[in-house]
């Protein structure tokens, strides 16, 4: 079944988000076309840095919740920012965060900390006048007290995680290109490495490639392929929505875990990222050299793991593999944002 004929027999507009804004199946009745650049894939008109630092603009929470379940390593929110339509960004884009109050070392105001989109354009309620966060809190565990040392938890994880409705944010932006997807061949295939919150960029892609009525919804016929790591199943983020993107696209959307504290790598030892992208390594490749694009995204440590994988699959296949990135990097196909 093609995409615009699958998109044709959804009841009106559905949203797909977690239990703060419209449920599934709720009818919007919204055409969503009116944030697209004309025509839809122009990114020329692309913007950053709308807001800066010294000038920051004032969004209001409309709801903080926590999304994933008791036995997941840490607390991971969605917190849905209203921007009233005065803050536009495109998917893959980040917003900056100003905490309230001032540094204790030297009583300046806190720095900006950048946070993923974790929404489309659109926003959860496609308005077009909200923005979603995807934000871990984070904590301290202080070895000599054997316990979070609540001193030295993070400033503005905690702040958001802590927000209630109608909370103001200082917020800076939008922030990056570097992962937007390119959306002028409509069969390009994405293949979306995340870990953790690395995932908010992805939903927001997979919003945009299939929960919508866009010109971009509407034209794609690629596949889009997700790998998503995290610690156990608690602790996956929006799988709702992605199984609910994988029954209804199954030909163009692909969703695989690494759970590493419940899943065994071909060696016996912990599922991570770079052992489930492994398990599939000539069909990356494959993709890769038909021009999808890759992207990454999460904290930092991801990457030297998934680079020895990559190294020891180029090694296999006879390829250098210094080259093999530039290559990919050279036609834009290499997305990384990790922090
Ligand atoms: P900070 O206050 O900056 O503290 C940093 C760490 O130091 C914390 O773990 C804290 O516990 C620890 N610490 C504090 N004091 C001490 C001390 N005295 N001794 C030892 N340790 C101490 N994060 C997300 O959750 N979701 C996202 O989507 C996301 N996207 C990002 C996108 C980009 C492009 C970038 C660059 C970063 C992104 N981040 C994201 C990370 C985010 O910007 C922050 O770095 C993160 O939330 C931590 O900020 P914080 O203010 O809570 O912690």
């Amino acid at each position: 079944m093609k995409i615009v004929s699958a998109l044709a027999l959804l009841p009106a507009v559905t949203a797909f988000v977690p239990s703060t804004a419209p449920k599934f199946g709720t009818k919007l009745n919204l055409k969503q076309d009116f944030l697209e650049a004309s025509p839809y894939y122009d990114q020329s008109a692309v913007v950053t840095n709308t807001y800066k630092n010294k000038a920051p603009f004032t969004g209001k929470v409309v709801s903080t919740k926590r999304i994933v379940g008791p036995k997941a390593t840490g607390e991971t929110c969605h917190i849905i920012i209203d921007h009233n339509g005065d803050f536009p960004y495109w998917e893959g884009q980040s917003w900056g965060v100003i905490p309230p109050g001032t540094r204790e070392k030297d009583g300046k105001p806190h720095a900006v900390r950048l946070y993923s989109i974790a929404s489309s354009r659109y926003g959860d309620d496609m308005t077009g006048k909200t923005g979603s966060l995807c934000v871990r809190r984070a904590t301290y565990w202080c070895p000599e007290l054997k316990a979070d040392d609540p001193a030295k938890k993070g400033i503005c994880s905690n702040f958001l995680c802590d927000t209630q409705p109608g909370d103001e944010v200082a917020m800076t932006g939008p922030a990056g290109k570097v992962m937007l997807m390119p959306e002028e061949d409509p069969n390009t295939d994405y293949i979306m490495v995340a870990t953790g919150t690395g995932i908010a960029p992805f939903r927001g892609f997979v919003r945009r490639l299939f929960f919508e009525d866009t010109p971009a919804a509407n034209a794609y016929k690629g596949e889009a392929w997700l790998f998503l790591g995290v610690a156990n199943s608690d602790a996956l983020l929006y799988d709702d929505e992605f199984q609910d993107a994988k029954a209804r696209f199954p030909k163009n959307f692909r969703l695989d875990y690494a759970l590493s504290r419940e899943q065994e790598n071909k060696k016996g030892g912990k599922m991570y990222i770079q052992d489930k992208v492994e398990e599939y390594a000539d069909e990356v490749f494959n993709k890769l050299d038909n021009g999808a694009h890759i992207y990454f995204c999460g904290l930092k440590g991801m990457m030297p793991g998934i680079q020895d994988m990559l190294a020891e699959v180029c090694k296999s296949k006879g390829l250098d593999y210094e080259e093999w990135i530039k290559g990919l990097k050279a036609k834009k196909q290499w997305h990384v944002e990790v922090y």
